[in-house]
């Protein structure tokens, strides 16, 4: 299921925002920001949020920030934070300074735990972890109280602070807050706020023996920066009840939680855990593999920050789950790419074929338009053309089905931008497979059209051979056999797709010798390349980003 039909315009969200900036909830101010945690690289349902998040605050005069929620120095690196702020920046967002880090509060956070501590609405406790999950209680069950909940101000205080002071082994004591062990909601009994860790961080060093857990840090943070509208992940919805008691118990600054439902993406798995281990295991080529739908590798499979807006606002926001459908990603970067792209030409698999009535040793140049879908862009460049030229191994077919319009023996197509030909012979090897076409083309015809007004049906794209250069062109298909990678609960390890990468040695134009990682084209006929970051001028390497082929069509699925 597809969810399409809401416009980025108005959601669920900015009637929201709409509604606190009439009632001035907020006074009118508008500030978003993207949290995330840096064990990962970012991928396209962070993009989602981020495109979200961004976008509101532009689009309400307001403020967004970056936030990197590091509160588990443990699975966190300096590499994923520098990675995340490329990655963020690149897809267009802006926090113009306002960086900043769940560690620049912990200070704070200390603080505002003792004032907990002193309003009796914290507590230190002894019991293990195995043993706090066994009071917890069930959805059915209501949790028991802990046997030193009822610990005094002044023991709770002076424990708490020879915790900070790492005099205790890890694990031995949490801090918890003091609410009810019988609520419904189980994150409101008594959850952890602070645990024993005698782990550097990446940024307060060793200054810390106990770190905030994500659901005491995250609420006071968005408090701390003037958040107004945290928005986030439908699986918090029940964690904003704990946030809104911890704002309310201090006293602080409120802010308001709104949840979406999570992108969702057919042939991805989505979890950062499973994406690292599609990477140690060796089943993508690194974080930027073009397969993956990491920011880094779509940017190398060669999409658009302007693809990937134009996705997540074609998707919208909604409340409820769902799986949006990969053809619909590729076919918001189809259409960017449509509008950008040079056409160039590129054989991917090279049939050559000589022109016998093309004197040898002559050759001429067309000048051809690079941008044939945008009238008011005049660049060309070059095409040389000869005797032996390439055309694409399956423009040719000896003996034509039905309704192929392409060349056979005694069909006349035409050569894109070029001449007319029609193949007079066919050529193969002892095993009888075809190696070469001889042809004869018609002077009148230059440029592709008839001064008598024939008409031909098919019309291929071709390269000089004694022009064109060699590259290596990636082809790619899905990393998984199965939209749903996990149905029935399936590892989705067994439903690897093992030909999601093909390989071909590809003959493309001359023009192209200069390229750079990044550039990108349509190859008329074939879809839309990159040049890949392996690229070099002695070894052009292109991605193929996306086929020309529509397989997504409007209203039916
Ligand atoms: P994971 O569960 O895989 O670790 P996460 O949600 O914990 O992912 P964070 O780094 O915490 O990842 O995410 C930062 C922000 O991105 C959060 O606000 C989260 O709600 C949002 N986000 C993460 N995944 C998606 C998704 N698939 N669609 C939309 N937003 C997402
Ligand atoms: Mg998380």
């Amino acid at each position: 299921m597809t969810d399409t039909t809401t416009p980025t315009t108005s959601n669920f969200i900015r009637t929201i925002i709409d509604e606190d900036n009439a009632t001035g909830k907020y006074g009118r101010r508008v500030h978003t920001r993207f949290p995330p945690e840096p064990n990962g690289y970012l991928h396209i349902g962070h993009a989602k949020s981020i495109n979200l998040n961004y976008g509101i605050a532009q689009d309400y005069g307001g403020l967004f920030n970056l936030r990197f929620d590091d509160t588990n120095p443990e699975k966190e690196e300096q590499e994923y934070i520098d990675a995340i702020m490329e990655d963020a920046r690149w897809l267009g967002a802006d926090w113009d300074g306002r960086l900043y880090h769940a560690s620049d509060y912990f200070e704070q956070l200390y603080d505002w735990a003792e004032q907990l501590i002193r309003d009796g609405k914290a507590y230190v406790d002894d019991l293990s972890a195995d043993e706090i999950r066994g009071y917890r209680g069930t959805l059915t069950e209501p949790g028991r109280e802990s046997p030193y909940r009822d610990r005094t101000v002044a023991e709770n205080l002076d424990l708490f602070r020879r915790m900070r002071a790492g005099e205790f082994a890890e694990g031995s004591r949490v801090l918890r807050a003091k609410i009810d062990m019988t609520s419904p909601f189980i994150v409101l009994r008594d959850p952890v706020m602070y645990r024993i860790l005698h782990a550097p961080h990446p940024r307060t060093g060793n200054a810390w023996h106990i770190y905030a857990t994500y659901d005491w840090a995250h609420g006071q943070s968005d408090s701390i920066e003037g958040i107004t509208h945290s928005i986030c992940t439908l699986e918090f919805e029940n964690n904003r009840r704990l946030y809104d008691w911890f704002q309310e118990a201090l006293g602080i600054r409120r802010s308001q939680q709104i949840e979406f439902a999570r992108l969702n993406l057919t042939y991805t798995v989505m979890s950062k855990r499973k994406m690292i281990k599609l990477v140690q295991e060796g089943f993508v080529d690194g974080w930027d593999d073009p397969r993956f739908w990491t920011i880094r590798g779509l940017r190398r499979r060669g999409y658009t920050p302007d693809a990937i807006r134009a996705f997540t606002d074609m998707i919208g926001v909604s409340k409820a789950n769902s799986i949006v459908d990969m053809s619909l990603l590729e076919h918001a970067v189809r259409e960017d790419l449509n509008t950008r792209t040079p056409r160039v030409m590129a054989v991917l698999e090279p049939l050559k074929v000589v022109i016998e009535n093309y004197p040898k040793g002559q050759e001429e140049t067309f000048d051809v338009p690079y941008y044939k879908q945008d009238k008011t862009r005049t660049e060309s460049r070059p095409l040389p053309f000869a005797r032996e030229i390439y055309i694409e191994r399956d423009d040719f077919m000896e003996e034509p089905v039905k309704g192929f319009t392409r060349l056979a023996p005694e069909v006349e197509v035409r050569l894109m931008s070029a001449y007319y030909i029609v193949c007079t012979g066919v050529v193969k090897d002892a095993a009888g497979r075809i190696v070469e076409l001889r042809a004869m083309y018609d002077p009148a015809t230059r440029g592709g059209t008839s001064a008598d007004g024939r008409k031909v049906r098919g019309t291929l794209h071709w390269v000089s051979a004694e022009h064109a250069l060699p590259a290596e062109v990636r082809l790619y298909d899905n990393l998984f056999t199965k939209p749903d990678p996990q149905e029935n609960g399936e590892n989705f390890l067994d439903n690897i797709n093992p030909d999601s990468l093909k390989i071909v040695d590809a003959l493309v134009e001359p023009s192209l010798a200069t390229t750079a990682p990044g550039d990108k084209f349509q190859f008329v006929r074939e879809g839309y390349f990159c040049v890949d970051l392996d690229s070099t001028p002695d070894r052009l390497v292109f991605n193929r980003t996306v086929g020309l082929k529509e397989t997504w069509v409007k209203g039916k699925e």
